[in-house]
């Protein structure tokens, strides 16, 4: 029989329909002649259905964001690999064994070892990065942590913990300020510039923390690169044996509507695109394009990254590479940042799914 994919989007993230427009896409592109492919829904709750993967229910649609269908049927990875419809007071039935799991999740319960974990202890193949370097690329505090153990320069930041804000929030306060502003003030662990905020004094930092507080207790706040150009890198492969491949630079330019920073609505609404710059490849001097290329790698490297990922630079005023982070889940819709890169490095976007499903088929779980 032919391998068996199942594709996993959606989940518990507030980047769950992110998730489903990039799994609409790449389900329509997975060679149906070369595997079965299942679709599996995990909807905002954490119900795991099995998804019709319709992709024009599964795209934004006058402003309004995909989710996953609830009243799909409810299933489970059961023991030896299969995965089981479990509707209560039901015997389970199968649907058989699945081969490799793609899992198109971003953010907290997908892209940060939680599903990997699950996968590992079921003893099925997946795409991407394994438990540890999920876990740490989820997480801005640690994967700085680990980047500058590496060698790389990060910008300076202070961490606010649950407790710190709730016992001393004047003293995150003074910490901040040491800063010096402008800050990004961060969830800790998310994406897509959901609870990001960019704060110009101190007047506007509470307000900042509470918002990134409503995605994550723990909260980062980071110096503001100075008038940064965005450099960003995709890297592939890197499993047992095969060295990892990096892909062209690209940048991001983001001017007008009030837009002063890379946020939601620049990333991926239709009203934010006018004021959005992609440029693939960056046009960089050759020395600082295989700079960051190399740092992209290093960075790779250094949380211990499988399959791919997606490495984000700031380049400041002063031509100084600083890594911004890393995200092992990365967007994955036709026109993200990610599939861009590949594209101009000779990978169209069938190619890319079909070069991670291969990876992914090749890779062992556990330790080997
Ligand atoms: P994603 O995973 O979707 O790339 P994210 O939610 O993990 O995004 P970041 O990449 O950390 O968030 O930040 C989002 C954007 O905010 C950046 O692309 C950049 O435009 C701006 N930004 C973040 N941190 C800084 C900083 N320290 N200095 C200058 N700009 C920043
Ligand atoms: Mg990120
Ligand atoms: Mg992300
Ligand atoms: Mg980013």
């Amino acid at each position: 029989r032919k391998p068996r994919v199942a594709v996993v989007f959606g989940g518990r993230s507030s980047e769950h329909a992110i998730s489903c427009v990039t799994a609409a896409n790449v389900l329509q592109v997975i060679d149906r002649d070369k595997y079965d492919v299942v679709p599996v829904g995990i909807s905002t709750s954490g119900h795991w259905v099995l998804e019709s993967g319709d992709p024009e229910r599964l795209s934004i649609t006058d402003g309004k964001l995909p989710e996953v269908d609830v009243t799909a049927l409810p299933v489970l990875f059961g023991a030896n690999r299969e995965l089981v419809i479990s509707e209560p007071e039901q015997v389970p039935s199968t649907l058989g064994q699945v081969d490799v799991v793609f899992p198109l999740l971003h953010g907290p319960w997908g892209e940060d070892g939680t599903i990997q974990g699950l996968l590992e202890m079921s003893d099925i193949r997946y795409v991407g990065s394994g438990v540890l370097a999920s876990a740490v690329g989820m997480d801005k505090h640690h994967m700085k942590v680990v980047f500058q153990g590496a060698g790389l320069d990060v910008t300076p930041y202070v961490l606010i913990r649950d407790r710190d804000w709730i016992r001393d929030p004047e003293a995150c306060r003074t910490a901040v300020d040491a800063l010096g502003y402008p800050v990004f003030v961060k969830p800790c662990r998310g994406g897509s510039s959901l609870g990001i905020s960019k704060v110009n004094s101190l007047a506007e930092l509470d307000d900042a923390i509470v918002e990134a507080r409503a995605h994550d207790p723990k909260v980062i706040v980071e110096a503001a690169a100075k008038d940064p150009r965005e450099i960003e890198v995709g890297v592939l492969g890197g499993l047992d044996g095969g060295l990892p491949e990096v892909s062209v630079c690209g940048e991001i330019a983001i001017s007008g509507g009030g837009h002063d920073f890379y946020d939601f609505e620049t990333k991926y609404l239709p009203e934010g695109e006018e004021y959005t710059a992609l440029s693939v490849p960056a046009e960089l001097p050759e020395e600082l394009a295989a700079e960051v290329r190399a740092k992209a790698l290093v960075a790779f490297d250094a949380i211990d990254g499988e399959g791919l990922a997606r490495v984000d630079f700031f380049v400041d005023a002063d031509g100084k590479v600083i890594i911004n982070e890393i995200n092992t889940m990365p967007g994955f819709t036709p026109t993200s940042m990610f599939p861009r890169l590949w594209a101009a490095s000779g990978k169209d976007y069938p190619a890319l799914v079909e070069h991670l499903l291969t990876l992914a088929m090749t890779r062992k779980t556990g330790l080997r």
